[in-house]
């Protein structure tokens, strides 16, 4: 089986929920508090364990309560853990606030993810032995970048999640091989809301760009082909918080079983299509079998 390496964050989700969301200098009392394992990074590995990869995480967790949770939270997944660090200091953590409207505001800490400003020869060799590197932007571009460079020196297959959205470097896109921006992050990137003229955009700068566009699916466009539009199944969502990390998870096992681009995404589709009928992120990835059920 193909390996995939993922680098990137391990987040503890402080989640709130408010009627509505405090003003400045403003006390509100809540309803609920949850703490829920999340970072994309750790969410997009969550993904692919369950859908039957064989998954190693880079990154950090801090030394408080969180981290040990974390830990346990993506071995029970199935994900190798060798190679996330446990550094001095907190875990990242994510200050979730969300109203009764659904809509959210977010603090992220970076925490012990802010510590990986670099990879050392056990994290190089794990990249360069993996078939799939998956990447986002919750780590320290320094360390992003290298990965991404590793990966291409040995040939290994690199997709991007830009998330968060930022400027990225020429150094970092010259060698992603897919990006995965979903509609906003390609808008914020290329300045063209219309995803088909962002993904030309794209397209000059790496060779395979998908953007998603939740319950319309994605597009998918590569260099010398015409794009291609690929519809989501259609399903009542009751929370679409880690659909995006379920694609990419479930998309990357997919691909590293030598499974067509068509192939691939249909399969993905199913499994971000389950998990955005349950709530909850990493809680509501499904299994192996529950995807090809349905
Ligand atoms: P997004 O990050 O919102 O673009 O979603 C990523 C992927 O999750 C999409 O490409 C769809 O395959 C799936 N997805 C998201 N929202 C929905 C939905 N409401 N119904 C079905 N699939 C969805």
């Amino acid at each position: 089986m193909t390996a995939i390496a993922v680098l990137g964050s391990t987040n503890m989700d402080l989640v709130a929920y408010v009627p509505r969301a405090p003003g400045r200098g403003e006390t509100v009392t809540g309803r609920e508090f949850r703490t829920v394992p999340g970072g994309k990074g750790a969410n997009q590995a969550v993904a692919a364990a369950r859908a039957g990869g064989d998954v190693v995480m880079i990154g950090a967790v801090g030394t408080d309560e969180y981290g040990s949770r974390l830990r346990t939270n993506l071995e029970h997944a199935g994900v190798d853990t060798d190679l996330l660090h446990t550094v001095a200091g907190p875990s990242g953590t994510a200050h979730i606030v969300v109203d009764d409207e659904g809509a959210n505001a977010i603090v992220v800490i970076p925490g012990a993810n802010g510590t990986v400003t670099a990879l050392g020869p056990g994290e190089k060799a794990a990249v360069a032995a993996a078939g799939i590197l998956l990447l986002q932007l919750e780590l320290p571009m320094a360390a992003v970048t290298e990965a991404a460079r590793t990966a291409r020196a040995h040939g290994v297959r690199t997709i991007l999640t830009p998330s968060p959205v930022q400027l990225l470097p020429s150094g970092l896109l010259d060698a992603v091989d897919l990006l995965i921006p979903n509609e906003h992050e390609a808008a914020a990137l290329t300045g063209y809301e219309e995803p088909h003229a962002a993904a030309q955009i794209l397209l000059r700068q790496v060779p395979e760009v998908m953007i998603t566009l939740g319950r319309k699916g994605c597009l998918y466009a590569a260099r010398d082909t015409e794009p291609v539009h690929f519809a989501a199944p259609e399903v009542t969502a009751v929370d679409t918080t880690g659909a995006g990390d379920t694609f990419v998870g479930t998309l990357a096992v997919a691909l590293g079983e030598g499974r067509s681009v068509a192939e691939a995404v249909a399969w993905a589709s199913s499994a971000a299509a389950l998990c955005v009928q349950k709530p909850g992120a990493s809680t509501s990835m499904p299994r192996r079998s529950e995807i090809d059920a349905a």
